[in-house]
């Protein structure tokens, strides 16, 4: 093939159990999707439809145990934050998919992180601005590997958390989410198709705080292979 410049790697994740690669097509973000957290961003999501966003696929940093990733600290921010999440790994196509129909596209589930440039999300939201800067960045989308869902079932509930050197920081339940996984997929198809490859981020329970160079973040869902990685310093 004759590109025009140097052509890279499709992101992917490993599959749990397989040597098969999850590549990644579109990562698609939902924004607060559990009651406490979006109480504590200064909303109140109970009785409005989900919204999202994107990162680019390249946000990919997939960890395998025992392996601790590395991301490092990204440039323009002073409040860097992380935000735990069950990402959904879609496996068929679908467009404007009725929730009960959803888990057909399911391919499996991975825990995840949506790193987050706060202070740039915050200032672009006021400003009635596109989030991207503060969500879409080098690094912003640690991820553990998936699990299908042919294995593990397909989530609704179970423990959430995250820790920060050894501190608990977040903590909730699958079963928190204001629009559970069908639920989010049957909305999200009316915007796109839902391709394979497509990932989900389905939103993070309460508390979100910065993280810094040193910090390790140590990530769960009941189920799943764990994910751990370590704040670097800022890239020269
Ligand atoms: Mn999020």
């Amino acid at each position: 093939m004759n590109y025009a410049v140097p052509s890279w790697e499709i992101p992917f994740v490993p599959v749990a159990g397989s040597d098969a690669r999850f590549p990644v097509r579109h990562i698609y973000c939902v924004g607060r999707n559990y009651a406490e957290h979006a109480k504590e961003m200064g909303g109140d999501a109970t009785k409005e439809p989900p919204f999202f966003f994107t990162k680019a696929a390249d946000a990919i940093v997939a960890v395998v145990p025992p392996a601790v990733g590395q991301i490092a600290y990204p440039p323009a921010t002073k409040n860097f934050h992380h935000e735990i999440e069950l990402v959904v790994a879609i496996g068929a196509a679908g467009a404007n998919v009725a929730a009960e129909r959803a888990n057909a596209l399911v391919f499996g589930y991975a825990v995840g992180l949506d790193m987050t440039r706060r202070d740039l999300q915050n200032d672009m939201r006021e400003k009635k601005r596109p989030w991207d800067i503060g969500k879409s960045f080098a690094q912003a989308a640690p991820i553990a590997p998936i699990h299908r869902a042919a294995d593990v079932g397909h989530l609704a509930k179970g423990a959430i958390t995250l820790d920060v050197n050894g501190t608990r920081r977040q903590t909730g339940d699958l079963a928190d989410m204001i629009w559970d996984v069908p639920h989010t997929i049957a909305f999200l198809s009316t915007y796109y198709e839902l391709l394979p490859g497509d990932l989900i981020f389905s939103g993070t329970p309460s508390g979100v705080a910065a993280v810094v160079p040193g910090d390790r973040l140590d990530a769960r869902v009941d189920g799943l292979t764990p994910l751990s990685v370590v704040v670097a310093p800022a890239r020269a």
